[in-house]
């Protein structure tokens, strides 16, 4: 059995006793078994890490930037491979693999312009003689905690700013698909990067629990379900660590009655089902406006559904593979039931799918829900899976006040042809990152990723100019360089520069 390790200090490193499978979903079987780390792998990691960094700080930003330029390439040129090794983990379909990939490449592309924004601020005769400038220094070690869904980008989008601002990166992946995080050390260290800079520490909460205690980690980056990450945060501000945290989703697409109902569905579709539903910015309610809107959208969707292939992740016509674990299957089939003993009207049901020659994985068909109301649990938790609710709004203002009244706060969208609403929406809409007819409103890399309420604990989002600050501190310089010698008197009021 192929067992998945750390990556230490520029190899490959055992250590831990525990171990866990790791399953392809596609068949149901173990395919490997992961080391768990424990305490002393981290503190080997801790001790690579503190060797490696200073002299990566020092290095001038645009060496840095060529590193991550040559990480990109390579990145790029082994794309099949990386694909398929995600998808036979994940269960993701080859598509939405690559983009996986992509999505975290757009922001190692925005990394590579670090010289730029890596700048400081320069005040010229703040005061008589008196110059002002600020510079942003690395925090020195900064660590990633992962989830599952996105093995690939979601590590990109922590290590590219930490990295290319002068820190050294310790990744702790999800459990479920270690083996991508392993590659992508193996390729920076190919591209050229210093053994110590980048390293993966595999492991459980005995893992997550040392990260966030070690003295010698200075900033802690989460992304993962929404209990963990208020945990995982307030452990880590505890321990005096700059935290962020981001957490579980509840998505809603609001239908209008103008809105270009054929694009609803399309979108609808993609969002809700594609990657089974495993997205934090999936859309797993919708939002019909009006009685006929949601009559005709239902139509709409039931006929959809019937064309949507579930298949092998391998299967180049399939729209989604399965679910991560049998574990998740389950989980996600008893909130199917719950949802029904709830009250909402079961119109699709997608439990019980088995596909030929793989009966054995981890497949949940597209399932609908029809009169789903805002008190049931089965709405107020996030599902994860291929399942989308109809909750019916009679009014705009209905239909603002669902997603701005949910617990979550991540991503929204609203589909209409009416500017004046679209904008309205925007602005009232309690939600941190907003689609106007675009399902799933994932900001491009120069700008930053981050919801509100209990989809993100801190006060820094990921990537762009938000990645920047959270992986640097700023240090603020007041120099005077006269030309003669000290004027000797001692000043005993707080300086003032007029
Ligand atoms: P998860 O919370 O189970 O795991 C995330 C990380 O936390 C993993 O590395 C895991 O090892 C660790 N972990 C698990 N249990 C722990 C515990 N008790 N103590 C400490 N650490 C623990 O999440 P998941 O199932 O891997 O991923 C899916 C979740 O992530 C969904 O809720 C999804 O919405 C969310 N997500 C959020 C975003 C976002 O940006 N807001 C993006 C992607 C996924």
């Amino acid at each position: 059995m192929r067992l998945i390790e750390h990556f230490i200090d520029g190899a490959s490193a055992g250590g831990g006793q525990r171990k866990s499978d790791v399953f392809n979903p596609n068949t149901g079987e173990v395919q490997a078994q992961l080391i768990l780390g424990t305490q002393s792998e981290l503190d080997r990691a801790v001790a690579a890490a503190e060797a490696a960094q200073p002299a990566w700080a020092a290095a001038n930003p645009q060496r840095r930037a060529r590193v991550l330029m040559r990480f990109r390439e390579l990145v790029e040129s082994n794309m099949e491979e990386l694909a398929a090794l995600l998808a036979s983990e994940h269960g993701k379909v080859i598509a939405d693999a690559k983009g996986d990939f992509q999505r975290g490449l757009d922001v190692i592309e925005f990394s590579c312009g670090i010289p730029h924004a890596q700048k400081g601020e320069f005040t010229q005769g703040a005061g008589p003689g008196i110059d002002v400038y600020s510079m942003r220094q690395p925090i020195g070690i900064g660590a990633g905690i992962t989830p599952f869904n996105f093995p690939a980008m979601i590590p990109m989008w922590m290590c590219g700013p930490a990295i290319a601002t002068g820190n050294a990166f310790i990744l702790k992946p999800s459990e479920r698909d270690p083996s991508v995080p392993i590659r992508l050390a193996e390729l920076f260290r190919e591209a050229g990067l210093p053994d110590g800079v980048f390293q993966v520490v595999q492991g459980d909460k005995e893992m997550v629990d040392a990260i966030l205690d070690h003295p010698g980690i200075g900033a802690v980056s989460f992304v993962g379900s929404s209990d963990i990450a208020h945990y995982v945060y307030e452990r880590g501000v505890r321990a005096g660590k700059r935290m962020q945290a981001m957490g579980g989703a509840k998505n809603h697409g609001i239908v209008m009655p103008d809105a270009d109902m054929e694009q609803v569905v399309n979108d609808l579709c993609g969002a809700a089902y594609g990657s089974a539903g495993e997205r934090c910015m999936a859309l797993p309610v919708v939002v019909p406006v009006g009685r006929k809107t949601a009559d005709e959208l239902r139509v709409r969707l039931i006929e959809a559904i019937k064309s949507l292939r579930v298949g092998v992740s391998t299967d180049p016509d399939a729209h989604f593979g399965p679910v991560v674990t049998a574990v998740h299957k389950a989980r996600i089939e008893s909130w199917i039931q719950k949802g029904a003993d709830e009250g909402a009207e079961l119109v699709v049901d997608g439990r019980g799918l088995t596909l030929q020659g793989h009966e054995n994985g981890f497949f949940v068909g597209p399932t609908l829900f029809d009169h789903v109301t805002p008190a049931m649990e089965s709405y107020r938790e996030e599902i994860f899976g291929p399942v989308l609710q109809m909750v019916r709004a009679e009014s705009f203002e209905e239909a603002i006040s669902l997603p701005s009244q949910h617990q979550y706060g991540n991503g929204v969208a609203i589909f209409t042809r009416n500017g004046h609403a679209a904008r309205e929406f925007a602005q009232r809409v309690n939600v941190g990152m907003v689609g106007i007819n675009v399902p799933i409103p994932v900001p491009v890399a120069y700008h930053s990723f981050g919801g509100w309420k209990r989809s993100a604990f801190g006060d820094t989002n990921q990537h762009g100019m938000e990645g920047v600050r959270f992986w640097t501190k700023v240090k603020t310089v007041t120099q005077r360089w006269p030309d003669g010698g000290a004027s000797g008197d001692s000043a005993f009021v707080i300086p003032t520069m007029g």
